[in-house]
């Protein structure tokens, strides 16, 4: 299988995709066919070995062997043994729970695994060096970052984050990390001081030279590189193969899935997924009140110039929807066209797409959006009416499903993060009041609803803290090189 750019003629392999992230003409990598399969091939098998099925058609200039063992050691224990885990919620809806991972939230899947991909990348392609992987967050990447990086060989991460912008619950989960090559820095300012910060330290071609000088490179662990969207296919697989073996859908039978959405990395993995000939019938976007990506399946008008919200989903808080990219390559096959709407949406804030392009993705994409308030009353009305404890983003979803997928067909919405880690919104929503602080929060949220709390997040107030540092953003490019 080989990568071409959603913006250009560059072909890459994939070990080539997965080390550079992006390509060179500001493009992102694409799989050039959709490998077809048989769903009922997958009927049987273990999360790992569904993953190696998956990924060995994408992968393929990875050993079969290596992926597997590399999920075997991800998806264990770490996941609790509950990797890909669907129950049933109430009647036709389904949960996917992603949340059974080392940090809580269903970034677990991807970080997990892209670095194992990453340094085997740079074992085929014959890259000796360091990487430094930067990394700008708003919450939960960082910790799932951080957790994916620690103690690799070659490789060293600093997370930045905006210094006042996370919940306790996600800056603790940060500055306790362990492991010696990494590094977490508060940056005085909002996610974009931090982000542009990150972003101009990999624009810095003096800092490249400097770094090279030492046989180092800078990379990147943000969603849009193929290594982080590839693994996410594989849950679409295995919660199909468990309704099938549950008799909750008759072998072949379509289902809808519902995704709480941001960046556009998870669903997009289900499209993948249905491309490649698992049965569903839609594909259904949930967003908060940052509803972008609901203005533009149902109009073809993307439309980034508005008000930007701080919802209790921060991390569903995003304008720029950066891996859409990808849905408007395949849905055109037009590069040059992709290029000219990303052009606009930089340039501009804005594009539309034709009729065409916009029916194509309509017959594949619902949509949905819910504000704060229909999330505490969707987060309420899921505990006490059917025992679901959902958190705020998988509550956006819950919410969307109701109205976007139709009574009689199934769907599967996907729950991605423990309710734990928004534990003031949730207990909030279901008690009415919640206290400022969030152990405390966490502590009440147990007693009323008996659900454990994830042992990795209760130890959080004893661990030692490694990491107090706050920088400017100017100090990003000096972190880089220092680290
Ligand atoms: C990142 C995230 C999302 C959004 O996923 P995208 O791939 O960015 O669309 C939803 N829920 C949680 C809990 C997340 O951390």
């Amino acid at each position: 299988m080989r990568y071409k750019s959603t913006r250009g003629d560059t072909v890459v392999s994939a070990s080539q995709a997965i080390f550079a992230g992006i390509a060179p003409d500001g493009g992102l990598f694409v799989p050039q066919e959709f490998p077809q399969v048989n769903p009922e091939d997958f009927y049987g098998l273990t999360y790992p070995e569904t993953a190696k099925k998956v990924l060995s058609l994408y992968l393929t200039d990875y050993d079969p062997e290596f992926l597997l063992r590399a999920a075997q050691e991800v998806y264990g224990e770490n996941f609790g043994g509950k990797a890909g885990y669907v129950r049933k919620v109430r009647g036709n809806t389904y949960a996917l729970e992603l949340w059974h991972g080392p940090t809580c939230a269903f970034k677990d899947y991807a970080l997990q695994l892209m670095p194992r991909l990453l340094v085997k990348a740079k074992e085929n392609l014959g890259v000796t060096g360091t990487t430094k992987i930067l990394t700008a967050t708003s919450g939960d990447t960082g910790k799932a970052a951080l957790a994916g990086y620690a103690g690799l060989e070659g490789i060293r991460i600093a997370v930045f984050y905006p210094e006042a912008g996370t919940s306790e619950v996600q800056r603790l989960q940060m500055a306790t990390q362990r492991g010696d090559n990494v590094q977490v820095y508060a940056v005085q300012g909002n996610f974009d001081d931090a982000q542009t910060a990150v972003k101009r330290a990999f624009a810095d071609r003096d800092l490249a030279r400097q770094l090279a000088e030492k046989n180092e490179t800078l990379s990147s662990a943000n969603s849009i590189n193929w290594g982080r969207l590839a693994p996410q296919i594989v849950y679409y697989f295995y919660a199909y193969s468990q309704l099938a073996a549950s008799g909750a859908v008759r072998s072949g039978e379509r289902v809808s899935f519902c995704v709480p959405t941001g960046n556009f990395g998870d669903i997009l993995a289900g499209y993948y997924a249905m491309r490649m000939g698992l049965p569903i019938k839609k594909l259904i976007c949930a967003s908060n009140e940052n509803n972008v990506l609901t203005d533009f399946i149902r109009t073809g008008v993307y439309d980034a110039r508005r008000a930007f919200y701080r919802t209790s989903s921060p991390s569903m808080d995003i304008l720029v929807s950066s891996n859409l990219e990808r849905l408007l390559y395949h849905v055109s096959g037009d590069s040059a066209l992709t290029a000219q709407w990303m052009r606009e949406l930089s340039e501009k804030g804005v594009y539309q797409v034709p009729a065409d392009v916009l029916a194509k993705i309509q017959a594949v994409f619902g949509c949905g959006c819910a504000d704060d308030a229909e999330t505490r009353e969707e987060i309420r009305m899921s505990w006490q009416e059917d025992g679901y404890l959902c958190d705020t983003h998988t509550a956006v979803a819950m919410r969307t499903a109701r109205s976007a997928a139709a009574d009689n067909e199934l769907c599967v919405v996907l729950s991605t993060a423990d309710a734990y880690k928004f534990p003031r919104a949730v207990l909030q929503a279901i008690a009415g009041s919640a206290p400022e602080d969030e152990f405390e929060a966490m502590r009440l949220l147990h007693e009323k609803t008996g659900a454990p709390i994830p042992q990795s997040l209760a130890c959080l107030r004893e661990q030692p803290v490694r990491f107090q540092d706050v920088i400017q953003k100017e100090d990003v490019r000096a972190a880089a090189l220092s680290l």
